[in-house]
């Protein structure tokens, strides 16, 4: 940005500032930085000094370098509903800049000792004002260089119930850390200082959006983060996803951002917790930060007094694209949920690892290599572990997957995209085969005759209590279409009888996958494991299966190592 001359300030008519949502705008010394701050960067700052003393409450001064206040504006700046960023009531729906209001200097003056010393670019002389309590006690020229300085001392000097309220030091000084990091992580163009006590706290230079988060977030944070960057539906989602083992017990490590400002949403935290769900625990939140960016009037930021919330005209949008912008993102790091492994290793006594079909021939590995095309990532099939799992190695360590999850996520699939083109997965039988119902059954064959087809039943009435079944769904295991059909038919009762027909469909698709997948226990040949896995990496989402359970874990090579005391 550009700094020109000053935007001249106003008074706000009544009937706009009637529309201001009201509220306490100074609550804390965290809120005094966060407004002044916001000032600066509103004024074209390319350099933002903080200062501040006593954790906040004996000094806090911010420096700029921004467009400064024109002098005669000066008394005005400190009144309350004076502004120079909106007009009329129809520019509180266009809000571009971070204040708008005209209240934060008035408030911040009512309950400290304040001074504003400023200075236009381009040699008009400078200005300061000193305001205690809220009372004008001087206003003189003085020699400045361009940009404002605002020092407020003794910050609730007059409202001792607002100070009592205050934590301890070290907790309201954390607290102006994070406004501070908040707001620079969405200007990485602006140079950032924060001094406590006359100690460098934090220093962020002017650099690309990667630069200030991997300085804000840390390196390795931000080196092993996922960056996010989506437009859809006239809304962009862009920032950085912090790796699943990265989740914390708080959500402080959660950076919101709607056009650049900085702000929390039950809603939003909630559209990408959910995206996260399968791959991180429960209690446990994701690290990110995501900027929202969507056109001004799609947003009400008048909402907050402290702006630290906004409204959007269309919530179910912005949802929709913020959850799905985070899921492709983890979906397309095909990222592995990393196990917790013991920390030491239980010790082999005796015998051998029982691996069973391990590929011992050059070509059964190569083709082994082949089956991990698609969406999972480059594996070396190693063998079955007790009928259950496959072994794979891939970059990050030994890779295991269960095999009754992961057919499970491509059989479901599978049913899925069959009705997607309109067509039912079914497979005729060359034989047709009468089956006997029980009683309740066959009233429920017809019931739900609809349904069954949907999912692969040719079913044909057979004489009274009889049908002959023609064609089963095509993922069936040979032999299995009768038990399933049975399976089906008690489930549908039951869903019916508990008043869940409406979502009938999906849950019988569930059951069918699952009963038709491969069990633990089912002996595997390589062939068959190859093309478990060749199928899992053309799935949508071959990492969890739909009971939200992993398809796969990868144990790090690390955590081997640690177990033999390499690391
Ligand atoms: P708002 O930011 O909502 O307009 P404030 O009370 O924070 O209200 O500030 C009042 C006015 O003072 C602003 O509109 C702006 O014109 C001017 N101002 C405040 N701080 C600065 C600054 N650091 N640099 C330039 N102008 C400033
Ligand atoms: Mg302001």
């Amino acid at each position: 940005m550009t700094v020109g001359a000053p935007p001249r300030i106003h008074l706000l008519s009544q009937i706009v500032a009637d529309r201001i949502a009201a509220g306490e705008v100074v609550e804390r010394p965290a809120s005094v930085v966060k407004e002044l701050v916001e000032n600066a960067l509103d004024a074209g700052a390319t350099d933002v000094a903080v200062d501040v003393e006593g954790a906040g409450s004996a000094l806090i001064r911010v420096a700029d370098n921004g467009s400064g206040i024109h002098p005669d504006d000066l008394r005005l700046a400190v009144q309350r509903f004076a502004t120079s960023k909106i007009t009329g009531a129809d520019d509180l729906m266009v809000v571009q800049t971070l204040g708008f209001r005209g209240e934060a200097l008035p408030s911040i003056a009512a309950v400290s000792h304040l001074e504003v010393t400023t200075a236009p670019r381009g040699g008009a002389g400078g200005r300061r004002i000193r305001v205690n309590g809220g009372t004008v006690e001087a206003e003189t020229s003085v020699g400045a260089p361009p940009g404002t300085v605002v020092t407020v001392r003794h910050l609730f000097f007059n409202t001792p119930a607002r100070r009592k309220f205050l934590k301890s030091s070290a907790r309201e000084f954390s607290l102006i850390v994070d406004v501070l990091q908040r707001l620079a992580l969405a200007h990485p163009l602006v140079a950032l200082r924060l001094t406590h006590e006359g100690d460098e706290v934090a220093h962020y230079a002017a650099g690309m959006p990667s630069d200030r988060a991997a300085s804000v977030l840390g390196e390795r944070v931000l080196a092993q983060a996922l960056p996010v960057g989506q437009t859809a539906d006239g809304l962009t989602t862009t920032g950085w996803l912090g790796r699943p083992e990265l989740a914390r017990g708080t959500r402080r490590q959660q950076y919101l951002y709607v056009n650049r400002r900085p702000i929390s949403s039950r809603m939003l935290s909630a559209a990408v917790e959910q995206a996260f769900a399968q791959i991180v625990p429960a209690g446990r939140h994701p690290v990110y930060v995501l900027f929202i960016d969507l056109p001004a009037q799609a947003v009400d930021v008048n909402v907050h007094p402290r702006k630290l919330e906004v409204r959007f005209d269309d919530d179910h949008r912005v949802f929709t694209a913020v959850s799905r912008a985070v899921r492709e993102t983890l979906r397309d790091a095909r990222l592995l949920r990393p196990v917790a492994a013991p920390s030491s290793a239980v010790p082999v006594l005796s015998g051998v690892l029982p691996l069973e079909s391990v590929p011992a021939t050059v070509t059964q590995v190569r083709e082994a290599d082949l089956a991990t095309s698609g969406r999972l990532p480059a594996m070396r099939l190693l063998g079955q572990l007790h009928r259950t799992y496959l072994l794979a190695q891939g970059e990050a360590g030994l890779i295991v997957i269960d095999q009754h999850a992961a057919h499970e996520r491509v059989l479901y699939e599978r049913i899925l995209a069959a009705r997607r083109r309109g067509a039912a997965a079914s497979q005729t039988l060359i034989q047709p085969e009468p089956l006997a119902l029980g009683p309740g059954e066959s009233g429920l064959v017809e019931h739900h005759a609809d349904v069954l087809r949907v999912l692969g039943f040719d079913l044909e009435p057979f004489g009274d209590r009889t049908v002959l079944l023609r064609g089963v769904p095509a993922v069936a295991a040979a032999g299995s279409a009768e038990h399933l059909l049975r399976d089906l038919l008690a489930q549908a009762g039951e869903e019916v009888r508990l008043g869940a027909a409406d979502s009938l469909l999906e849950r019988l698709t569930i059951t069918t996958a699952c009963r038709s997948a491969v069990r633990a226990g089912d002996p595997l040949s390589t062939e068959q494991m190859v093309h478990l896995l060749r199928d899992l990496g053309t799935a949508e989402d071959p990492f969890t299966c739909f009971h939200g359970r992993p398809t796969m874990v990868v144990l790090p090579l690390e955590q081997v190592e640690r177990w033999f005391l390499r690391r």
